[in-house]
């Protein structure tokens, strides 16, 4: 099955994008929602856990320590890294499961992942899109949306590769500022990405 990947900076706006390729009917994996669900499902990711961050990293009844975890790995890297090490071939593996459940009939997948260069997952995908906006907007979306404060989503930003490092590793570009409509832009991907995705085949 075709795969493409989609990405962008937080606010940028990928999950409404997603939600444009899945009115047409294209089915899309969201990596950030599935890296949550699997935290508490996943026996090995959830033995790695523990054993990597202590018993407490899970409640009696079976529920993720977000506070815990969080308490770690906060501002070190290098315990992030090792829980990032133990998410991340958890999603891959989610990933593939979920791709064998897909028809046959349908031309290609979306894959949407916040870290989709940073983790390494846009390899195994055939194409990719990052999805941009102005910093500003970004920032006036996400503080509207989650309630908080600009350098709450300031701190958020940081902690991803910037638009221009992404833009290196991108084959496609959807521009999700005011100005630009991006049901259009998905159109002409959605054309492009159905005449490569039956070549493929
Ligand atoms: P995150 O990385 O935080 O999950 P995201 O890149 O998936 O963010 P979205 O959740 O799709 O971004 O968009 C952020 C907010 O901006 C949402 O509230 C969404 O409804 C709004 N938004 C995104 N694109 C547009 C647009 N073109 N017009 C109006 N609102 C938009």
């Amino acid at each position: 099955m075709y795969k493409v990947g989609i990405t962008g900076g937080i606010g940028s706006g990928k999950t409404t994008v997603c939600k444009v390729f899945e009115v047409l009917g294209i089915p899309v994996f969201y990596a950030d929602t599935v890296a949550k669900e699997i935290m508490v499902k996943d026996n090995i990711l959830i033995r790695g856990i523990k054993s990597t961050f202590g018993e407490k990293s899970y409640f009696a009844d079976g529920k993720l320590n977000n506070k815990h975890i969080a308490s770690i790995v906060f501002n070190n890297e290098t315990e992030l890294t090792k829980l990032n090490a133990l998410v991340h071939p958890a999603v891959f593996r989610a990933f593939d499961t979920w791709e064998e459940s897909i028809s046959n009939e349908v031309p290609y997948t979306l894959k949407e992942a916040a870290l989709l260069f940073e983790s390494g997952s846009y390899k195994m995908c055939d194409t990719t899109i990052l999805v941009t906006a102005s910093i500003d907007l970004k920032l006036k979306r996400v503080m509207q949306r989650d309630g908080v404060t600009a350098e709450q989503v300031k701190a958020r930003m940081d902690k991803q590769l910037s638009d221009e490092e992404k833009a290196k590793m991108a084959n496609y570009f959807i521009t999700n500022d005011e100005e630009y409509s991006i049901i259009e832009q998905v159109l002409v991907l959605h054309k492009k990405f159905l005449e490569v995705a039956s070549n493929k085949k």
